[in-house]
């Protein structure tokens, strides 16, 4: 039986799983994919307080291999579900796994958000061959290619500006005519010459192309060739050739494995405020999962810890 079973090992959970080993709980972080959650895609990170300038995937494996060191267990699975009580404590928790059950006396969630989709249709079947949602990781298939980015905030701004080092032209295609990313990497960008912002726009169509079979398959290549765009002001719809389409417009969570026990608001986020307590004692919530007014790096850390040093407390208060 685990102290405290961190679902995630994203920013928010490796940070609960520092926390709760230094204070001596056993400590088991699920992951469904790899560790590291959002920030390990990110190009760079220069607004982490006291880091002038890490990659993401270097400040991701700098938390999982400080989690790793402290004894912390990382195990890659799918959870499915939590139960209120264990075999071994009718207070604890009973985590769902698909290949097991797993005991522990505290939960802490960290489960993040995932790509949101445009929702066009074509968009899945293009995914790899024209869409991604990761320049960092696909960037450079287009290497003096012609792209498009579709997003206003900052991990549209950072790939754009990602992209503009590799690619000979990238069109920055975002719905309002201002920016929520931060104003300096808006301006940065204004100044490349091979960036174009496309704004008040909104993409309403993949057009794809279709090459020859893949050989041995009755199944045809296809890639993305032209998006097509309307401006939501004047209503006029154009077509745009790219090579690829980066689509950046946020996450969205997915918390439905636990949505019987822990209450979730109507996107999807699980309710607990900035002390990390959800409806359940014993369950808490860190990181973007959550209902929170700001979603960055600092702040995913820092669920980590405060859900952490709760769930401690939690536990130490039980007598357990
Ligand atoms: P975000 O800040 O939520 O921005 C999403 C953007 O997509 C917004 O500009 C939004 O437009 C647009 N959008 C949403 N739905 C859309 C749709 N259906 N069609 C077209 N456009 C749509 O998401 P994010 O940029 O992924 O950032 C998530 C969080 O991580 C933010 O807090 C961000 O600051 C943080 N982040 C931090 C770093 C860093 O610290 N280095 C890097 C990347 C991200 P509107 O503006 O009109 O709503």
């Amino acid at each position: 039986m685990f102290d405290i079973i961190i679902v995630g090992a994203g920013t928010a959970g490796m940070s609960a799983a520092i926390y709760a080993r230094r204070s001596g709980k056993s400590v088991l972080m699920l992951e469904k994919t790899s560790y590291g959650g959002q920030i390990i895609s990110t190009p760079e990170v220069v607004n982490y307080p006291g880091i002038k300038n890490i990659s993401g995937f270097d400040f991701a494996t700098g938390l999982y291999e400080q989690a790793l060191a402290l004894d912390a267990d990382l195990s890659y699975t799918h959870v499915i579900g939590i139960q209120k009580g264990c075999p071994e404590d009718p207070e604890g928790f009973t985590v769902l796994t698909s290949t097991e059950e797993l005991s522990c006396r505290a939960v802490i969630l960290a489960t993040g958000a995932k790509n949101r989709p445009l929702g066009l249709q074509g968009e899945q079947d293009l995914i790899g061959s024209g869409i991604s949602y990761c320049a960092t990781c696909d960037g450079g298939f287009y290497r003096k290619k012609v792209v498009a980015v579709n997003g206003g905030g900052n991990t549209a701004l950072e790939d754009a500006m990602y992209l503009s080092n590799l690619c000979n032209h990238v069109y920055l295609i975002h719905r309002r005519d201002t920016f929520r990313g931060e104003a300096a990497l808006s301006e940065a960008l204004a100044a490349k010459e091979n960036v174009t912002f496309i704004l008040n726009s909104e993409i309403t169509a993949l057009i794809p192309t279709y090459g020859s079979d893949i050989p041995g398959t009755n199944i045809r290549r296809t890639t993305l060739s032209s998006i097509f765009i309307r401006n939501r002001v004047t209503g006029e719809e154009t077509a745009l050739n790219v090579d690829g389409l980066f689509i950046a417009i946020g996450q969205m969570p997915d918390n439905t494995a636990f949505s019987s026990l822990v209450n979730i608001d109507e996107k999807g986020y699980i309710i607990a405020g900035e002390n990390c307590l959800t409806n359940v004692p014993g369950i808490f919530a860190a990181g973007d999962c959550r209902t929170k007014e700001v979603r960055q790096l600092t702040t995913a850390a820092a669920d980590g810890a405060v859900s952490a040093t709760a769930a401690c407390a939690y536990i130490d208060r039980n007598g357990r």
